[in-house]
């Protein structure tokens, strides 16, 4: 039985923009409509072409398959056709500005794919005999001393496999620390404005925590912050530059006060982007920071890749890092592993992962920070700070900006909905944005900022990219403060218009649903039923 032959779908209504006229297909132009490979093939055909075996006797016994395994039969183009149509339904980096704040989503060079899919580092295995994999081994080191360079630390975990993993790791090394010296502590103290993987891997690690209010230039309030040390406190988590898009001036001052309190500091190193070659982390007192290599050093979410995030520790941590290390003698490069070896690294809280983390990444990394160079990678930093000035300070007139008086931000510009009318919002102008042909920019986040809309154009967008978004966002901000009701119908143009973004959240309907048809039975069409 043939469910849809010919595989075309009559347009849904909903889909269809106001006075628009549907098409007979759902298609429009060349945004083609993509129906579940389920709709769109059958059970009973099928794409290849098999003889039927004539068996002496089945000995699967009661093994057997009793009924079909209710997969639809394609032929290759129309499988390949549907992954290429829904892929075109994607939007990614290598298409658009991708202008999602706290994310760093900036171009990731093919320089880094090829060497990462180079054989030698591509097809190792974890547990070939070490003397196989020097050069692998030697990557790793070397990417390490590159991440000791720039941030002026002693140490470092290369192991962890994302920013959280690496404030996890971070933190262990902390709780690790402190226990050594019988002095076990309770609370961690994070600002307001923290990514929310800072208070979850505190928690996980087993602390309290407590906020640290911001001030009203958005930065961390250091006299509630100095307030509230004492022997209670761990540590405290600082994002710098921060999660306002702000750099935290009194950084040398926090740590100075959380050291003489007895604690430590961790710090959030997912922004490093905005400060990498121009401010080293060591010199401002931090104890552990994670370095997210997906973001500052290309491949970001989407880029077709796992993450990466190399803890770099303080000389107080190096002690307590996790198992393995990769480390040099006479004889080459070789992979510190058991923790038993209690004579070379006795203090290790124990490890991360199973082997040595993302050699991916790492590959990716080092090719990234190879070809840039020491002088590529501070003007990665002012560059990126330069094009979120721009930005700031090109909408500021139009959207509400509300630490555009302290000063020029960082790596990202932050606005918020405030003067929006007509009940409008900032998911609004994110979804009137997607008509314009732009990913929306991160939405509602930080939590500190009414409606927060946190732009990061990252180093990697040209002049005119950044004036064509400016445009954009110009034009909606003024309907968005005229309050044109027809900002709520937004995208229009999108291949989906509004979802119910709640009801997909409560009730994600992840499997296809439909009675397998059992031996020789097809469904009709009837049984067939919707989605
Ligand atoms: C991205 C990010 C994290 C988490 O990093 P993952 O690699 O996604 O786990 C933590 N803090 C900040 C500020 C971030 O931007």
């Amino acid at each position: 039985m043939t469910l849809n032959p010919s595989g075309w779908r009559p347009s849904t209504p909903t889909n269809d923009a106001p006075g628009d006229q549907p098409t007979v297909t759902g298609n429009r132009a060349l945004q083609l409509e993509e129906p579940l490979l389920f709709e769109r093939g059958s059970y009973d055909q099928t794409g290849v072409d098999i003889e039927a075996v004539a068996l002496d006797e089945a000995r699967l016994g009661g093994l057997a398959r009793g009924r079909d395994i209710g997969l639809p039969g394609l032929s290759e183009p129309e499988a390949v056709r549907h992954y290429t149509r829904l892929s075109r339904q994607n939007y990614a980096i290598d298409l658009g500005l991708f202008p999602l704040g706290s994310c760093t989503m900036k171009h990731n060079p093919r320089l880094n794919e090829k060497v990462a899919r180079m054989p030698g580092f591509a097809d190792i295995h974890p547990l070939q005999p070490q003397e196989t994999v020097q050069g692998a081994l030697e990557l790793i080191e070397s990417l390490a001393g590159w991440l000791l360079t720039l941030t002026g630390m002693q140490s470092v975990a290369m192991s962890p496999k994302a920013g959280a993993h690496g404030e996890l790791c971070g933190l262990l090394c902390i709780r690790a620390a402190l226990e050594a010296r019988g002095d076990a502590r309770e609370v961690v103290l994070v600002p307001e404005s923290a990514h929310g993987t800072n208070p979850a891997t505190a928690a996980f690690a087993g602390y309290r925590v407590e906020n640290i209010p911001a001030n009203a230039a958005g930065r961390v309030d250091l006299d509630a912050l100095k307030a509230r040390l004492g022997p209670d406190v761990a540590a405290v988590m600082i994002t710098n530059p921060n999660t306002c898009g702000l750099f935290e001036p009194d950084m040398i001052a926090i740590s100075e006060a959380v050291h003489a309190a007895g604690g430590l500091v961790y710090c959030d190193g997912a922004n490093f982007n905005a400060i990498v070659g121009k401010v080293r982390p060591g010199d401002l007192g931090i104890d552990a920071m994670h370095i997210n290599l997906h973001k500052t050093f290309s491949t970001p979410h989407g880029g077709g890749g796992p993450g990466a995030g190399p803890v770099v520790l303080s000389k107080a941590l190096g002690p307590f890092a996790p198992l393995p290390f990769v480390t040099r003698d006479s004889d080459g490069y070789r992979l510190v592993e058991e923790e038993s070896a209690g004579d070379e690294h006795p203090q290790a809280f124990g490890r991360m992962v199973a082997f040595h983390g993302q050699m991916g990444m790492f590959t990716r990394a080092l090719s990234y920070i190879l070809s840039h160079g020491a002088d590529g990678l501070r003007q990665v930093a002012e560059d990126a700070v330069l094009n979120a000035n721009y930005i700031l300070r090109s909408l500021e007139d139009v959207l509400d900006a509300p630490f555009a008086k302290s000063g020029p931000c960082m790596h990202e510009a932050i606005f918020s909905d405030r003067g929006f009318g007509g009940g409008l919002s900032t998911i609004d102008l994110a979804k009137a944005l997607i008509d314009e042909g732009f990913h929306p920019m991160t939405m509602y986040f930080p939590l500190v900022v009414h409606g927060a809309m946190l732009v990061e154009p990252t180093e990697t967008e040209s002049r005119a990219a950044l004036d064509q978004f400016i445009a954009a966002m110009r034009s909606i901000a003024e309907r968005a403060k005229a309050g044109d009701q027809s900002l709520k119908a937004a995208p229009v143009f999108a291949p989906r218009r509004r979802l119910d973004e709640t009801l997909a959240a409560r009730k994600p309907v992840l499997a296809y649903k439909e009675a397998v048809p059992s031996a020789g039975e097809a469904p009709t069409p009837s049984e067939q039923g919707g989605r």
